[in-house]
Parts: C-alpha cells; structure tokens; sequence
C-alpha cells in the first residue's frame, strides 16, 4: 500500500469560471491561476504524484510553459494516474477537504464525487468530498483544498495460453 498527500491554494478573482473537482460552479468570482485554478484537481495530482514518489505537479506541468496557460486540469490528473499505475498501483481511494467562505459547495458535492471517480476509473464510494468554511482562518478570499489517496498494488492481468501452447497439447 502507498499514501499520497497534496495541498494547494488558489485565490478567488472577480469574473472567472469557478472549476472545483473538475466541475464547474455557477458563482461571481473564480479562482485565479496559470491554469483553470481547480485547487481540488491540483491537490489530488499533487497527492497522486506523492504516493508514488514521482514529484509534483510543477515537475510536469511548470507554470513558466505558456502551454499550460487556462489547461484544463483534468489533463494534470490524467498525468499523475499514468505515474500511478506505470508504478503498479491501483487508486483504492481518495479523501478530500476543500475549505472556502462561500459558495457553498453542499449542492454541487454529488456531481464533484462523481466527475473525480470517473477521472480516476473508480466508483463515487472510493471518493470522499468535504467542505468547510475558514472560521477564523482569515482566507475568505480563497479556496484550499487537501486530498489523501491510497494506492494498493494493481492486480496482474490473468494469463493467456498462447496458439502454439494449444497446438501442443492437441497434438498430445
Ligand atoms: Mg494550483
């Protein structure tokens, strides 16, 4: 088994699309950032990434590359479960915390647990999605996002018999 862990940060400007999971949220403000600025997708390549030990998401997709500029983020999770299971791993499940003043995120957390499931190839059941608000924190004007995965080693394909081993045993 392997535990992966990522954060990221992003800060709410007035008229931008608001992505969250891969989902977008009808709100006044978005989240600002070299790409779509999915904080949740960040920080669940990031913890992908982690739990193989393969770097972080500035590794494969630096925000000097004008390339990246407004990339959807669904592309940086697409990476990081490539690195997952090139290392033998499958994504048993993933556990996330997203943390923002406002919108709330209640109404859209159904649609959000599903879209990451589906990113990931596995079921809604293996994805938690949590929001809070940042009592105290003073962060109103941004969005923060923690994800946990666990990996366990992905099953071998079962084995095939070749023509040639059947020819063999006919002929027996
Ligand atoms: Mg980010």
């Amino acid at each position: 088994m392997r535990i992966g862990y990522g954060w990221d940060s992003h800060e709410f400007k007035d008229n931008l699309p608001l992505k969250i999971g891969g989902v977008q949220i009808p709100f006044s403000k978005g989240l600002s950032g070299h790409s779509d600025g999915d904080v949740l997708l960040h920080a669940l390549t990031d913890a992908l990434l982690g739990a193989v030990a393969a770097g972080d998401i500035g590794r494969y997709f630096p925000p000097s590359d004008p390339q990246w500029k407004g990339a959807d983020s669904t592309i940086f999770v697409q990476e990081a479960l490539k690195q997952v299971h090139r290392a033998g791993y499958a994504v048993a499940n993933v556990d996330s915390t997203v943390i923002l003043a406002e919108p709330k995120l209640g109404p859209h957390s159904v649609k959000i647990q599903a879209r990451m499931a589906k990113l990931l190839g596995i079921r809604a059941s293996q994805v938690g999605i949590k929001a809070k608000t940042p009592e105290g924190m003073g962060t109103d004007h941004a969005a923060i996002a923690h994800v946990v995965v666990l990996l366990a080693p992905r099953p071998a394909k079962p084995r095939r018999l070749r023509k040639a081993t059947w020819a063999t045993e006919r002929s027996t």
